[in-house]
């Protein structure tokens, strides 16, 4: 019998939750902070000194030495500075732990060594952290000691958001007022604010840590740049929802216990497709506290696969051939009165408000695909999308066939006839059926599809932070939520306005809808008719944030200054360059240093062998076959190597980020390409004790 784990007693155990602040908090300073949380507004620091005084004591309590603000900077992911709680001694010599209000408030981090993007000239060094107090404060315990870590948000002193947190927080602030004058106009007045809740599956691989070691690619760029395929991968669908090996199950309940120590739901766990493949899905929360969190869940994900002998590779294309990794971000908008605007509801008036929000969503995410596709970009997701296993950089909307059939029926008459028997659905008169999630009408090719009572965003990239597609989805549909309530609050019959702004709206962005299969090439064919924007990579989408469309939509809702958006784009070219930089020299220290000379090596035995059977007086002819294979190969190899050396001195020679960008993408990743094939093929050819490295085989199946 394995001992009992009391989920209850250890869930949030190390988070200074509400509850917390209840206990040790003046009931007068707990009902401040309470209201500032759920309302907004400025903490005073009087109230900070005495908030800061319970959380280092309860920190203390728990065996915290130092605290740190813990902010999301533009590399996407966390950064944190340790500070300990000690002061002056006093006379006697005795330490005072402090912990002050201003402390907690605002931190001063020297900012000029993250990225700015040319925001922050490098002799205004200083940025500032401040707490956002929607979001707890929790205890970080590894072989540093126990840190308190205080969520915040990092911004430069003439107050643009170097990090990702301050947008995704301005968005949340922009649906908040949007959403709700649309629900005032159904007459929900009970509703204070309206919230966008996020739970985002997070896929990742296991590999063992001593064959992870031996491989400089995974080591430098967390992903194989070489690799034969194995002689199995997952053709057989036999790990899709498996049974979980041993070592890989132990790893699991380590990571759920971490996990919810932290407060974070972990729920689901299961195999995905490809072999060394799994998932984790916590329960959906409000967006910002989900963006924590799902940093948490990457951070825990790799710290306990070290405690079992493993590496978690988070990259969306750890191997060539087998399905990577994605984080499929699902996305609702609730009130704070029980509403989720993306429920049908069970009334003729809810079905009417759902079918304006999804109208709404409609025009979003058609005004806005390119945006939306950028939200999702990283590096390691080129790889994912478009290579059918994710869905193709093409965003459109999947409804499902019953929800699809409304609209279209809503968009030749004004009304959906056959709906349910008997009934018919114009406004107000019938009610829409439950669109429940259907296992057996689920579109995985689909990129935003409607699951429900939510949109599951599907193109995210496992590594990436989930703020910047959340900003996005909050952006585009404030602004088209803005325009209807515009339109709305004016209409002298709203009854017949909304009728004709639903119909109008879905007959004008219909193109959004595609409910076929997103893998198939008839349908880039059909997008590009349809003039649906396919922006194939990273470096592609990145001018789109800085259209006047973009910068329009950012600024009206003061999401994202002109700036802030060219600072991005910035970043966008020169994190691109210096992840294929570090990827291409890999490959140039691993072929010169370990595949070409193990190849030599090699060859010089084969040629022993070929002299000694041909002494021998018998037939050489298969070791001269290999032998000249294996040479041919070698060749195309060296000569590749030296290429890919050219090539990488040409790119850093560029002055220009995005041209750099551009040709990191164009040539040297072309030129990266020609050096693994020929040594790959050479992985298949030569004997394996000669191998350096571990290969595709070992490092999935052998966990
Ligand atoms: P599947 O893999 O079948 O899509 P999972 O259970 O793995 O489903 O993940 C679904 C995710 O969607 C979970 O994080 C869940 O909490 C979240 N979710 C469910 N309902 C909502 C909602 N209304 N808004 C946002 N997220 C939701
Ligand atoms: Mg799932």
């Amino acid at each position: 019998m394995s001992e009992k784990l009391n989920v209850e007693d250890i869930f949030a155990s190390k988070v200074f939750t509400l509850g917390k602040m209840k206990e040790r908090l003046p009931r007068s300073t707990y009902r401040e902070i309470k209201q500032l949380m759920d309302q907004g507004g400025e903490l005073s620091l009087e109230t900070a000194d005495v908030v800061a005084k319970a959380m280092k004591d309860w920190a203390m309590d728990n065996g915290a030495t130092h605290y740190t603000h813990w902010f999301q900077p533009l590399t996407g992911i966390t950064a944190e500075k340790h500070d300990a709680f000690v002061s002056h001694p006093d006379e006697e010599g005795k330490m005072i732990m402090e912990f002050s209000g201003k402390e907690l408030i605002k931190g001063e981090p020297d900012a000029s060594s993250f990225p700015s993007g040319g925001l922050r000239a490098t002799f205004e060094a200083r940025g500032y952290t401040a707490w956002d107090i929607t979001s707890p404060a929790f205890l970080k315990e590894d072989a540093t000691g126990v840190i308190l870590c205080i969520p915040t948000a990092f911004c430069s002193y003439t107050g643009e958001a170097l990090d990702k947190k301050t947008p995704l927080l301005r968005s949340m602030e922009a649906i908040n007022q949007q959403a709700l004058r649309i629900v005032r106009l159904f007459g929900n007045t009970g509703a204070t604010k309206v919230v966008a809740s996020v739970g985002a599956e997070q896929e990742y691989f296991l590999v063992d840590r001593e064959k992870y070691l031996q491989r400089e690619d995974l080591i430098f760029s967390g992903r194989t740049l070489f690799g034969a395929p194995a002689p199995k991968g997952q053709e057989l669908e036999d790990h899709y929802f498996g049974t979980i090996r041993e070592r890989v199950g132990s790893y699991m309940k380590d990571l759920n216990v971490e996990l919810w120590k932290l407060g974070v739901t972990a729920k689901t766990q299961h195999n995905e497709v490809a072999p060394a493949q799994h998932e984790l899905a916590p329960i959906y929360e409000t967006a910002n506290i989900a963006v924590d969190h799902n940093q948490l869940v990457m951070e825990t994900m790799k710290k306990v696969a070290g405690r079992h002998g493993m590496t978690c590779l988070l990259h969306e294309k750890p191997f060539a051939g087998m399905n990577g990794s994605g984080k499929h971000n699902n996305w609702s908008l609730c009130t704070d009165n029980g509403v989720n605007l993306l429920d049908p509801g069970d009334t003729p008036n809810e079905n009417i408000q759902f079918l304006l929000v999804l109208a709404c969503i409609m025009k979003a995410v058609d005004n806005h695909a390119d945006l939306l596709r950028q939200s999702a970009s990283d590096v390691g997701n080129d790889h994912r999308l478009g290579g059918n296993e994710a869905p193709p950089a093409i965003i459109s909307m999947f409804l499902g066939e019953q929800l699809e059939d409304v609209v279209r029926q809503l968009i030749e008459t004004g009304e959906a006839a056959h709906l349910i028997e008997g009934g018919k659905l114009e406004t107000g008169v019938s009610t829409l059926p439950d669109f429940e999630k259907d296992a057996t009408d689920r579109n995985r090719t689909s990129s935003f599809a409607f699951t429900g009572n939510k949109f599951e965003f599907r193109t995210v990239g496992s590594a990436d932070s989930i703020a910047s597609p959340n900003t996005t989805l909050n952006a585009i549909v404030a602004e088209a939520f803005c325009e209807a309530a515009d339109i709305l609050e004016k209409a002298d019959n709203f009854e017949l306005a909304v009728h004709d702004l639903i119909k109008e709206y879905m007959t004008k962005h219909q193109r959004i809808m595609f409910n076929g299969d997103g893998y198939a090439d008839e349908w880039i064919a059909e997008a590009e008719r349809r003039g649906l924007p396919n922006i194939k990579s990273m470096v592609e989408a990145a001018a789109t944030l800085t259209t006047d469309k973009s910068i329009r939509l950012f600024e009206r809702f003061g999401i994202f200054t002109r700036a802030e958006l060219e600072s991005r784009e910035e970043i966008t070219y020169e994190t691109y360059a210096k992840t294929i930089n570090i990827e291409a020299l890999t490959m140039i220290d691993m072929a010169g240093k370990k595949y070409i000379p193990a190849v030599i090596r090699y060859t010089r035995s084969l040629a022993d062998a070929v002299i000694a059977v041909k002494e021998a007086g018998v037939d050489a002819s298969v070791q001269t076959e290999l032998l000249d294979s294996v040479t041919v190969r070698l060749s195309a190899a060296k000569a590749a190597l030296d290429k890919l050396k050219k090539a990488v001195a040409a790119a850093a020679a560029m002055e220009d980020v995005k041209a750099q960008a551009f040709f990191y993408k164009d040539t040297v990743k072309t030129v990266m390409d020609e050096l693994r094939t020929p040594i790959d093929e050479l992985e298949m050819m030569v004997d394996k004790s000669v191998w350096p490295v571990p290969g595709y085989g070992e490092l999935t199946f052998e966990v």
